[in-house]
């Protein structure tokens, strides 16, 4: 039997192979006909988008106070495009956004030995650290280096104004608020290939780092209320190299400062659009992209290019449904834009009835980039395991399908067209379409979506590495209407597959899941056999358990991800045999995987002069196999994040009976958020355990998911159910 399960086993493996083999030269597919991926290809504008981008971040903005008390710029351009495109139904909504610094003047004058200006707010807006108090004052510069306390200390520094190659942000904490400089001019090291004429977008706040060992009146000022900030001014590599030699060479050089500046109330603006469905209860596919990366920062591709590709998936569709070209399709098509995570968050809050119906989201972010000047991959960044959803597989065909046919092959160089499936605009980048399918990553507004009190699965787009990120160059020049047409068309391809799509859709979808989770479950498996690879004859049991976990983990996604496709279902019992059937093929994918496993692992412990090990669970890992948590409606009631609220509640000393320091507010990079997400009521906490480990580097402790899922009890959000 087990012999026979094994060569069942290796033919299996034989088609997965096959299956991970290269794509040829002369197969293309996507999932909507070919007849409307031409339109969409066809119709999707680079050039508009690329306008957007230029229009609102050729360059870096003084923003004016009249945008403050109307319409940002920004908000007012998306706006106004919706309209023109027929949108009708666009909205901008608004909250209360707290209070914002804005600067009218900011002059860096050198008055001796030399009469010269060294920066101007005038010039180019992030010369002038945000945060920057209104200042009058002449100063002498001091050099600091890379600015470290004790840098600071040794140049005596009080009522000077310090020149750092340091962090504008970090230098002035010490050196102005404790050290009693009067500010700071940093000298921007950039990034390697971002040249020497760009500076950061950077400020300067009214916060200390703890004082050092040994400093008694820095120590005694930390006592005293925060003071405001000073100042900061950011100067280019090549302008600032010229003061640091004069300063290193031991000339004296004092300046004139001149700033003026003020902190005024804003709004955070959503604009908000529907493309309604001809059934608007079928459910909705939700686009967003954050317009504002702060309120005086700025960045063409982080995000205006984001907020253009999205705008152009607007007006593509929109237009191909007016114009009868495409049929419109039974399920909506929303879009958002805000400023990251505040705004959308708080629109998402605030619309809980409208994300119970929402299916997916398709978040774009850093997605214009020319791709070769920044040697960049467009990456397709999937959900995790604790929200699957065939969203992943229908982007992914798009990506496949443009990045797969844009390219030339060897095969084909004199025989065929040289580049078979050409998706270029007319004025940009003729190039390859680099791409990569990834594993999560979170940072950006899809988080939001997948945040457990929203539970709507999201995927991030988007090009890295991006040498201009955060820097002053990230500016239009940089952006590529190739790249933005193709984002722009990938998009509105996944989001109408998802909106028009019938049962015969749903059923072909769950067909390329089980094709592409063979490759997914076969990643898993290799993961597993390396584990083996690298184990020790005392650690071999502890591998064997990991490896197997991969794959147990992984095929319990791609279970998940299947299932997820139910929602599509007009038919239900016809689509779930279908995808039963899919289920049962990756079911044996993983078995034959396991199997691998097993015969691997002997040879590993031949070599290793041991036994193979028979894999037994410890007891807590019994007692974990037996608890199911499920969460309750309290999860969902208050929405994005409302849940934390009810974890903070729980009291301290109840709290400090079930110690889980590797889960909580803390871990910010960590594996809480996706704990949150495992918890559904059918994975018992082993599960979850292999979930969390076969998706991070580090290791949960099993005991602490155990204690952190009690303090989730505690706060009424998890209900726990103890199988026999
Ligand atoms: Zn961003």
């Amino acid at each position: 039997m087990k012999r026979a399960l094994l060569l069942f086993g290796l033919s299996i493996l034989a088609l997965a192979a096959a299956a991970q083999a290269q794509y040829t030269p002369w197969l293309y597919w996507t999932f909507l006909p070919k007849a409307q991926m031409d339109e969409i290809a066809g119709e999707a504008s680079g050039e508009t988008a690329w306008r957007t981008v230029a229009t609102i971040n050729a360059y870096n903005r003084d923003r004016s106070r009249e945008e403050f008390t109307g319409t940002f710029f920004e908000t007012q351009y998306v706006f106004d495009q919706l309209k023109r495109y027929g949108l009708d139904n666009a909205q901008i909504v608004t909250y209360p956004g707290g209070e914002a610094w804005r600067a009218i003047k900011g002059e860096l004058w050198e008055i001796k030995p030399i009469r010269q200006r060294l920066a101007s707010y005038n010039d180019m807006v992030p010369m002038l650290a945000a945060g920057s108090s209104s200042t009058q004052a002449k100063g002498d510069l001091v050099w600091v280096g890379r600015g470290t306390p004790a840098e600071i200390l040794a140049a005596k520094v009080e009522g000077k104004v310090v020149v750092t190659e340091g962090n504008v942000s970090a230098v002035h904490s010490e050196a102005c608020l404790r050290q009693g400089a009067l500010g700071v001019i940093a000298i921007s090291q950039g990034r390697p290939d971002s040249g020497p004429l760009v500076i950061p977008w950077s400020g300067v706040a009214a916060r200390r780092r703890p004082p050092i060992p040994g400093m008694a009146a820095a120590e005694a000022s930390d006592q005293a209320p925060a003071p405001k900030p000073k100042f900061g001014f950011n100067l280019p590599l090549r302008e600032g190299d010229l003061l640091k030699k004069r300063l290193q060479s031991g000339e004296m050089i004092s300046v004139e400062v001149n700033i003026e500046s003020e902190t005024l109330p804003y709004d955070m603006e959503n604009i908000v659009c529907l493309i309604p469905g001809t059934e608007p209860d079928s459910g909705e596919i939700i686009f967003s992209a954050h317009l504002f990366e702060g309120i005086a920062k700025q960045g063409a591709n982080d995000n205006i290019s984001g907020s253009a590709a999205i705008l152009e998936v607007a007006r593509t569709l929109q237009t191909l449904i007016a114009d009868g070209r495409l049929p419109r399709p039974k399920r909506s098509i929303r879009f958002i834009w805000g400023p990251e995570f505040s705004g959308i968050g708080r629109w998402v809050q605030e619309n809980q009835a409208i994300m119970e119906k929402t299916l997916c989201n398709i978040n774009m972010d850093m997605v214009g980039e020319w791709l070769t000047k920044c040697q960049a991959t467009m990456c397709l960044m999937r959900t995790t395991y604790g929200n699957p959803h065939y969203i992943n597989d229908v982007v992914e065909n798009y990506y496949r399908y443009v990045g797969e046919g844009n390219r030339e092959r060897i095969q084909n160089r004199s025989t065929a067209y040289p580049v078979p499936r050409r998706v270029v605009s007319p004025f940009g980048a003729d190039e390859p379409f680099p791409y990569s399918i990834e594993t999560h990553y979170g940072a950006s507004d899809h988080e939001v979506f997948n945040d457990w009190g929203v539970g709507v699965p999201g995927v991030m787009m988007i090009a890295w590495p991006d040498p201009w990120y955060h820097l002053s160059g990230d500016l239009a020049d940089k952006s590529d209407s190739t790249q933005l047409k193709r984002t722009a068309a990938i998009g509105a391809a996944a989001a109408y597959t998802v909106a028009s799509a019938d049962d015969g859709m749903a059923m072909r979808i769950a067909s390329e899941i089980a094709s592409n989770g063979t490759r997914r479950l076969g990643h898993q498996f290799m993961v597993g056999l390396e584990e083996l690879n690298s184990a020790k004859p005392d650690s071999l049991a502890e591998s064997f358990k990991s490896a197997r976990g991969f794959v147990e983990a992984a095929l319990l996604n791609e279970r998940e991800t299947l299932a997820s496709l139910s929602e599509l279902a007009t038919d239900r019992p016809k689509v779930d045999a279908h995808i039963a059937r899919m289920k049962k093929t990756v079911d044996a994918v993983g078995a034959a995987h396991l199997a691998a496993l097993q015969a691997h692992l002997e040879t590993v412990a031949a070599k290793l002069g041991t036994q193979p090990v028979v894999p037994v669970l410890s007891d807590l890992e019994k007692r974990a196999a037996k608890i199911v948590p499920r969460p309750t409606p309290k999860v969902r009631v208050n929405g994005y994040r409302g849940y934390t609220k009810l974890i903070d509640q729980v009291p301290k000393e109840e709290r400090a009976k079930f110690p889980s320091s590797q889960f909580g507010a803390g871990d910010f990079r960590g594996n809480t958020a996706e704990l949150h997400c495992l918890i559904n009521g059918a994975h018992s906490i082993l599960d979850i355990k292999k979930m969390l480990d076969a998706q991070s580097e580090r290791k949960t402790d099993l005991q602490q998911i155990i204690n952190y899922i009690q303090v989730l009890r505690l706060a009424g959000l998890v209900e726990i159910k103890e199988a026999k």
